[in-house]
């Protein structure tokens, strides 16, 4: 049961991440509202987040990003790293081979 409405949560959170990126162009407080209201949805419930969805809401300001419009994407050291313009919060994800 539990994990059934948790699969219904998801796709709310898809599908406002998906129309923040259709809107973006036109009304961006409104996108990142969606994205704000994607973000506290997947927190509060505790769903986990896929790779994508870490990559399109910045974890402190909880604005939409996209590469080159509000965030940064820079490869150093052997990781990929996104800057938020907004905050100037970065995430590094590594793409070293483990050894
Ligand atoms: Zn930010």
């Amino acid at each position: 049961m539990l994990t059934k409405s948790k699969n219904y949560l998801m796709e709310d959170v898809e599908y406002l991440l998906q129309r923040a990126k259709e809107i973006r162009a036109s009304d961006r407080e409104l996108a990142d509202r969606y994205a704000k209201i994607a973000y506290l949805t997947i927190t509060k419930n505790r769903l986990k987040m896929k790779r994508e969805q870490k990559l399109l809401i910045c974890k402190n300001c909880n604005r939409l990003l996209i590469p080159g419009d509000t965030s940064v994407v820079r490869l150093y050291k052997e990781a990929v790293t996104y800057k938020c313009l907004n905050c100037g919060k970065t995430v590094r994800i590594s793409y070293a081979k483990r050894k």
